[in-house]
């Protein structure tokens, strides 16, 4: 999936059916890994014309949008920061496949079976709902599943909150697949069981019916990600709810479902809603006393302590009264439209680097992440309203100048190249004169 070159297209027909698993074994089984399309990658547009549908619906049936922006905006940030290892490294739930099949593999089944391609559906399935279950259930998994449990709203932009970390402890539980299934087929499967869970993310969709019975809905998702008591810890499927019936995770919805956290982290920085629980780990591995309890801290639940269950104590949870008020960004609507700007472009940055990321040199390949996280940081800041905001804005606008000036950035529209130039010079000015006010006014904050 690395190799682009051998890549095709999807037509408009299969890039809405691959977002909802409806493909075909005979148009999706290939011989070869290379041959595997990022199915991912070509799903951007997908992703954005059904976030346009969502919003319509949502303004047509219930006269609102069906979120916030500064959430929205973080939940596409975690989204944009999950995706830039992929321009260095092939992900590691890939790599890790082809070592154990070019290892240790019993037997071949053929790629191009029909019974291989569904066996496989299968298989990855029930390794993400054990994947999903051990990230809710042992601790440091849980400080990379967290990121996606962040958002207190809960529509299609929650979905692109993903983790950074998560891959990194997921590629174990499809390991066992390696043994008999080749990985262009796992390749095929890994990417449309993740895009299946895109459209679950909504409100707008109340009850499918029968398709309850066997399907991961919107409804059962919904509970997955509430911080009711009765939510917690259920509802772990991907494609398909039977493994939680069958291993008794399941739970229907019924009360109103309040999002996000039972302890929410009230910020809109994407390196924060990353890793606060790692810190937040650490700091609890020190402070507790005892070398199994410390090994406890790491692989119990996130809500054990000492002489708690595994998986600590429901009645600890805190409870909803449905009258929650989700954190929200103070700054003003011009700072936010400012924002909603400076994000926009850093996406069409983002695009035109994956776009170009065969032919440009590590150096700018690098420069460019480094442009984009900071961008996001700086977005977060502002959000935030953290007192350092503004230093860390003129700092991305001058990062923008050099990088354009070296040619590590070039214009998106060749002929706006001037204005880019002036519209960032005056971006310096702005935001260094607010820091150096800031600087004046508060220099040790
Ligand atoms: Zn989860
Ligand atoms: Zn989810």
């Amino acid at each position: 999936m690395k190799n682009s070159e051998a890549q095709q297209d999807v037509s408009v027909s299969q890039g809405v059916r691959m977002m909802f698993y409806m493909m075909k074994p005979n148009e999706t089984s290939f011989q070869t890994l290379e041959e595997v399309p990022d199915y991912v990658k070509q799903a951007t547009p997908f992703f954005i014309s059904l976030m346009l549908l969502e919003l319509v619906v949502s303004w047509i049936r219930k006269g609102k949008p069906p979120g916030r922006l500064d959430d929205a905006l973080t939940s596409i940030s975690a989204g944009v920061l999950s995706r830039l290892p992929s321009l260095f490294f092939r992900s590691i739930e890939l790599t890790s496949y082809i070592y154990i099949w070019e290892n240790y593999r019993l037997f071949s089944l053929p790629w191009n079976s029909p019974w291989t391609w569904y066996l496989t559906f299968l298989g990855v399935d029930f390794g993400y709902y054990w994947f999903h279950r051990m990230a809710h259930e042992v601790n440091i998994m849980w400080a990379g599943h967290q990121t996606h449990h962040s958002s207190e709203d809960y529509n299609l932009s929650t979905a692109l909150r993903q983790s950074v970390f998560q891959i990194y402890t997921s590629w174990i539980f499809y390991s066992p697949l390696a043994l008999v299934i080749p990985p262009s087929v796992y390749a095929v499967h890994l990417q449309f069981n993740l895009l299946y869970q895109f459209w679950i993310h909504t409100e707008v969709i109340n009850n499918l019916g029968p398709l309850e019975l066997i399907l991961n809905t919107p409804s059962h998702h919904r509970v997955h990600h509430g911080r009711n008591r009765y939510c917690i810890d259920k509802n772990y499927g991907g494609v398909l709810i039977i493994w939680d019936k069958i291993f008794g995770t399941f739970e229907a919805e019924n009360e109103k479902v309040v999002y996000g956290l039972t302890h929410p982290i009230n910020t809109f920085e994407p390196i924060k809603v990353q890793l606060h629980h790692l810190f937040s780990i650490w700091a609890t591995f020190w402070a507790t006393p005892g070398c199994f309890n410390k090994f406890s801290v790491i692989f119990k639940g996130p809500g054990w302590s000492p002489g708690k269950p595994r998986l600590g104590l429901s009645e600890e949870i805190p409870e909803v009264t449905g009258k929650e008020v989700p954190f929200s960004s103070s700054a003003s609507q011009l700072l936010k439209t400012y924002s909603v700007v400076q994000f926009a472009l850093m996406l069409a940055f983002y695009e035109d680097t994956f776009a170009d990321s065969a032919v440009l040199s590590h150096v700018t390949l690098l420069l460019r992440v480094c442009f984009i996280i900071l961008t996001l940081t700086s977005i977060g800041f502002l959000l935030d309203q953290r007192q350092k905001a503004a230093i860390v804005e003129t700092i991305r606008c001058l990062m923008f100048l050099i990088l354009y000036r070296f040619g590590h950035l070039k214009p998106l529209v060749p002929s706006l190249s001037f204005t880019f130039e002036i519209f960032f010079s005056i971006g310096i000015a702005f935001w260094g004169v607010r820091s150096m006010k800031q600087l004046v006014s508060s220099p040790w904050k």
